[in-house]
């Protein structure tokens, strides 16, 4: 099947059939840098959204497993810390910033052993 000159120039995947592909067939409007044109779906601009949105949620999926993974040693290390603070340190600590910090770790630590 020869191309249409003012068809898109983009392999698209043929539904229902994997591994095969045939050309876009829609109408190509825009004109990239290789001198080719584009659709509007297909469009350098187009593909350049859609990698940065696809690449934000990636970014946002790897941050939360990541943060998954940690967290029972995250909650390890805050429960010493805790049982350090309320046994040495809570009575000389002054510093309005850390003693609301370390409420702050007493009620996540709370939440993350599901007794709020
Ligand atoms: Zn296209």
């Amino acid at each position: 099947m020869l191309d249409k000159p003012e068809s898109c120039c983009v392999d698209v995947p043929v539904k229902g059939m994997f591994g095969r592909w045939t050309k876009c067939t829609r109408k190509g409007i825009v004109e990239g840098s290789n001198g080719q044109l584009y659709c509007k779906q297909h469009s350098p601009e187009a593909k350049e959204r859609r990698d940065k949105i696809a690449d934000e949620k990636h970014k946002k999926k790897t941050a939360e497993f990541r943060l998954k993974l940690a967290g029972p040693e995250m909650l390890d290390a805050l429960e010493f810390v805790q049982d350090q603070m309320s046994r040495f340190g809570a009575m000389v600590i002054e510093n309005p910033e850390v003693k609301t910090k370390i409420r702050e770790i007493r009620v996540l630590i709370a939440k993350a052993k599901g007794d709020e």
